[in-house]
């Protein structure tokens, strides 16, 4: 069944490069604004802001909510239990961390872990969007509910959407739960392990 799915995304697969187009933004200059950012109030229970981390080249763009703890208190992304079972789920496909760009919706951590309000996930927005433009990346990948509702708009649940490729944009999402999910629900981590197997044959067909 996704192999179709995954045969109809990759056939409409349109991330077109501008090679007219000149741009002064990089990644390091979004990191650098989100480290100082004071565009929501999640700065001010913040220790240090999250702007991601990986290849600036990358094929494929991990997003999940926010930093938790751990990430927040390093300000790296995906560095407590749930990054590690990630950085496992990658190596198990034959991807290290450093191929991949991992990033959040919003990039400070909510107080207690909560889900982002509206009004700050709308306020990060336009880091994640400048972090997409620059990376390019062929496969987007929100883990979770949150990480679905902020990218693609839909109201449908990551039990629905996961782990089958579709586009919008012209651009290739590939849902799946968030890593901590599957430390709650031990099931989840294998229906994880299956979802990271089709998005290596989703990755080796649209880039060859
Ligand atoms: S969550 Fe985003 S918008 Fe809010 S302060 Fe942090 S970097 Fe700025």
């Amino acid at each position: 069944m996704w192999l179709r799915e995954l045969k109809a995304a990759q056939s409409r697969l349109k991330w077109s490069r501008c090679p007219t187009t000149i741009s002064t933004d990089s990644i390091e200059k979004v990191a650098d604004e989100v480290v100082v950012c004071a565009k929501c109030r999640l700065c001010e229970t913040r220790k240090h802001a999250v702007p991601g981390e990986g290849s600036s080249s990358a094929r494929v763009m991990f997003v999940g909510e926010g930093p938790g703890q751990q990430e927040d208190i390093q300000g790296r992304p995906f560095v407590g239990d749930a990054g590690k079972l990630l950085t496992e789920l990658l190596q198990s496909v034959g991807l290290r961390r450093e191929d991949v760009y991992i990033t959040n919706v919003v990039k400070c951590r909510p107080p207690n872990n909560r889900t982002p309000r509206k009004d700050e996930a709308a306020a990060c927005r336009p880091y994640l969007e400048r972090q997409l433009a620059l990376i390019r990346p062929k496969v987007i990948c929100p883990m979770g509910n949150s990480a679905i509702r902020a990218l693609v708009e839909s109201e449908e649940s990551v039990t629905a959407l996961h782990g089958v490729p579709f586009e919008k944009d012209s651009i290739t999402y590939f849902p799946m739960y968030h890593p901590a999910a599957a430390l709650y629900t031990a099931s989840l981590k294998r229906v994880m392990e299956e979802d990271f197997q089709k998005l290596r044959g989703l990755l080796d067909s649209v880039t060859g």
